[in-house]
């Protein structure tokens, strides 16, 4: 575990970005669509109650997790692999007064007992996990959710596999370790897990809007630069939103919501 507490994904996590991305995605968000995507997912899964086991996968700093806590009673498990964003959680898990429930470490290496959530749910993270190991991880989910739990994920995805990503995708995706996949390969992956009404979600057309409102936003917040912020990072962030929404328009990025149930 000593090696994965230092885990930044080569400064992607660093806690200037986090910072950096919280006042573009908004309070508790290091996530594209920030609170609005938490609002989709919420408005598709039918488990959320007061009491309701939750687990979020890559819980960042807690956004989705507080949320569910605050506004369904959900009592909520956020794990997080990166030591910086998960003491930012805890951080707010005491400002709050909140029983959210943070626990560091890799998911991968995680175990929870068979039955243990209503809901599994999982932002802008799968990116983050090799093909092989998201077999594994599916297939631990089902396990892990109880006989009426339900799996919801919303994640970047790539065009098919038998059509070439352009070399600047790639290059993006590859310098960061991603594992993108077509949004119904996902689906085809919690079928095979034993998932039932499976349902994928192209959201791509949402996605490139909250990319230009982000990117708009962004300059307008940022201009002018707050001293605290170098002019490199202002321009590195907006290069690569820029990029991705190239990427979307051109069909090379997708993105995806999956969802699955047990019953
Ligand atoms: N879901 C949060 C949100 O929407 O704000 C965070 C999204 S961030 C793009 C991806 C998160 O996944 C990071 O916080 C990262 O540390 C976490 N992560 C990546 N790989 C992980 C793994 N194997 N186990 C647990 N967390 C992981």
């Amino acid at each position: 575990m000593a090696n994965e507490c230092k885990w930044d994904n080569k400064g992607q996590y660093s806690k200037k970005r986090i910072i950096l991305y919280e006042q573009i995605f908004g309070e508790g968000y290091i996530s594209s669509g920030g609170h609005g995507t938490t609002l989709q997912i919420c408005s598709t899964l039918q488990n959320l109650e007061k009491g309701a086991r939750v687990l979020d996968i890559g819980s960042g700093i807690g956004g989705p997790a507080f949320f569910l806590e605050s506004q369904y009673g959900c009592r909520v498990t956020g794990v997080d692999l990166c030591e910086d964003i998960f003491t930012i959680a805890k951080e707010r898990v005491a400002i709050r007064g909140s029983e959210v429930n943070f626990l560091l470490g890799d998911i991968l290496n995680m175990d929870f007992a068979p039955n243990s959530f209503d809901v599994i749910m999982s932002r802008d993270t799968l990116l983050h996990i090799p093909e092989i190991k998201k077999y594994e991880l599916f297939e631990k989910c089902f396990h892990w959710l109880d006989e009426n739990g339900e799996m919801i994920i919303a994640d970047y995805c790539r065009r098919p596999r038998n059509e070439d990503i352009c070399e600047s995708f790639n290059e993006y995706a590859t310098d960061r370790g991603y594992d993108l996949h077509e949004p119904f390969e996902y689906g085809k992956m919690l079928e095979d897990a034993g998932f039932k009404k499976v349902d994928v979600q192209d959201v791509s057309s949402d996605f490139l809007e909250m990319l230009e409102t982000e990117l708009e936003q962004f300059r307008k917040d940022f201009n002018p630069l707050p001293i605290s912020f170098e002019k490199v990072d202002y321009e590195d962030l907006e290069k690569s939103w820029l990029a991705k929404i190239e990427w979307v328009r051109s069909r090379n990025m997708r993105k995806g919501i999956l969802y699955g149930r047990l019953g």
